[in-house]
């Protein structure tokens, strides 16, 4: 055996993924304090990839392009913003393959699932606003006769999350410039390789110089600024409860308009008379879904009571039954987490959980390598415990028995959070009238969810404002009210 055998292979390193430069005012440039840092892939723990960190005087200089940008970007007519947004599109259809590689490199997400949801619903929601864009009007009329203006509300800096990289974006970028807003991205510090892809694909389509900025950095410090910046009219953050907490605090000081995405911890209800067995398979697939990394997950199955000892076996079953694993493996189903930090994070939560109810492992055999989690079933929890409270990020689904529709009500709207819910019946009637009463921004009656033009958001401690749709350009549009006598001046 010679030496080189015991050489583990190393994977190419692609060229898209070495960076070390942030995109202002349409061109490429070194951060000003010339910082850059590497990029790990959570399914491998080592370095796939470099990416610059920006500083405040970076935050700076972008928003000075923005702001430069959007006098003429607000004055463009909307259709003409429809022909780029559908050009940016072309562009990111042609990068589609690379997207995807760099997606399941830097996050660990399962291949299949991002190309279907991570890029392919990206990609969607772009095709959308390309729509919304061709049809903007930028004018109505109230019932007495008032005219009313729509105008771009000025620089939006987007500060997204790790767990959908490409869609993150996306949601934020496509409004923003249908309204005529020009952006500052911040992408997050795990995922920054789909923000340079992005870019990429905003040079390429030519937009004007100043439009989109990206700047890859530090929360606490590129987030910040960005957020303090007098000159950043709006800002749309998605991310922890606890940072949207300290930069709505921030944005209110400066009478500053904030779009707040935060967490959740959602309920899926099934009633006694649903497809029992489909409904908690489904729910279980939710919650695990995106390796558990999804804020609108549904983490709660809420059962009939006497037959929680049912749902909980179909429940473990469905969890063994996830292949957990190599991410580039079509057939994987659930990847690593996306740091060290968060699969601690849950584990120590899944410790805590056991002292108090049952936790159920999958049987799963987990990699040597990565930051795996085993997939958990929780049961015999309260449902103001811990563990059926927190939001977890990570494949853990919590299973609570309900005493009736009143029960079951007010467990599912029992958390500080109202992003998402589930009602599985045979009964659409009492489905229907089950999803009224619950505080959650979206419901899905018998698995089929809003299509992604629906709005998109939080009751409570999930957040202000909406994504998605009509309704997430309202988020970047100040409205003018402007009359004029009824009968035109005499000569
Ligand atoms: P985070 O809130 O720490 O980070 C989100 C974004 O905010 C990142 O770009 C980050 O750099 C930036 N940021 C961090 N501190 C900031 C500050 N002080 N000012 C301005 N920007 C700042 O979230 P995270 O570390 O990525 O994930 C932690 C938890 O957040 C997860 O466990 C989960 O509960 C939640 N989360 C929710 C969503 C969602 O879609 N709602 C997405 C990702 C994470």
């Amino acid at each position: 055996m010679t030496h080189l055998d015991t050489v583990e292979p190393v994977a190419p390193l692609r060229a898209e993924w070495q960076r070390s430069e942030i995109l202002i005012g349409g061109g490429w440039r070194p951060p000003e304090g010339g910082r850059t840092d590497r990029v790990e892939n959570p399914a491998t723990e080592r370095a796939i990839g470099t990416t610059a960190i920006a500083d405040r005087a970076d935050v700076d200089r972008a928003v000075q392009a923005a702001s430069g940008a959007f006098r003429t970007w607000s004055m463009t007519d909307a259709r003409y913003r429809a022909d780029v947004l559908e050009h940016l599109l072309a562009q990111l259809e042609e990068r589609r393959e690379l997207l995807v590689a760099t997606t399941v490199a830097e996050l660990g997400a399962p291949v299949r699932l991002v190309r279907e949801d991570h890029v392919g619903l990206a990609l969607r929601v772009l095709e959308s606003y390309v729509a919304i864009a061709r049809e903007y009007d930028d004018e109505s009329r109230t019932p007495l006769g008032g005219r009313v203006l729509r105008e771009a509300a000025g620089v939006v800096g987007c500060i997204t999350p790790w767990n959908f990289p490409l869609y993150q974006i996306v949601a934020k970028v496509a409004p923003a410039l249908v309204a005529g807003c020009t952006v500052v991205i911040k992408p997050p510090e795990q995922t920054p390789l789909n923000a340079y892809l992005f870019a990429d694909a905003v040079v390429a389509t030519e937009l004007l110089d100043g439009v989109v900025n990206v700047l890859p950095g530090a929360g606490p410090e590129v987030g910040a600024a960005l957020v303090e910046h007098p000159d950043v009219e709006v800002v749309s953050f998605t991310g922890s409860t606890q940072v949207g907490r300290t930069i709505g605090a921030q944005a209110g000081g400066a009478i500053k308009r904030v779009c707040l995405e935060l967490g959740g911890k959602s309920a899926s209800i099934v009633t006694a008379d649903a497809d029992f067995e489909r409904a908690v398979r489904a729910s279980v697939d939710s919650s695990f879904y995106n390796s558990g990394q999804t804020c609108s997950a549904l983490t709660r199955l809420l059962v009939p009571a006497g037959r929680l000892a049912e749902a909980v076996d179909i429940a473990r079953d469905q969890a063994d039954l996830q292949q957990v694993g190599d991410p580039t493996d079509p057939a994987t189903d659930i990847g690593p987490l996306v740091s060290g930090l968060q699969r601690e994070r849950v584990e120590r939560l899944l410790d805590r959980a056991a002292e108090y109810a049952t936790v159920h492992r999958a049987g799963t055999r987990l990699p040597e390598r990565g930051h795996y989690v085993r997939p958990a079933i929780v049961s015999g929890a309260a449902a103001d415990s811990e563990i059926a409270q927190d939001e977890v990020f990570g494949p853990v689904l919590t299973v609570l028995g309900y005493d009736g529709d009143a029960d079951a009500v007010r467990i599912a709207n029992g958390t500080s959070y109202g992003l998402a819910a589930a009602v599985w019946s045979g009964d659409l009637t009492h489905a229907r009238a089950l999803a009224r009463r619950l505080r959650a921004g979206q419901v899905a009656i018998n698995g089929a969810s809003p299509p992604h033009d629906a709005p998109f958001g939080g009751f409570g401690k999930s957040g202000i404002g909406r994504e998605l749709g009509s309704a997430a350009v309202d988020e970047f549009v100040e409205l003018k009210a402007i009359q004029e006598p009824d009968q035109p001046l005499a000569d």
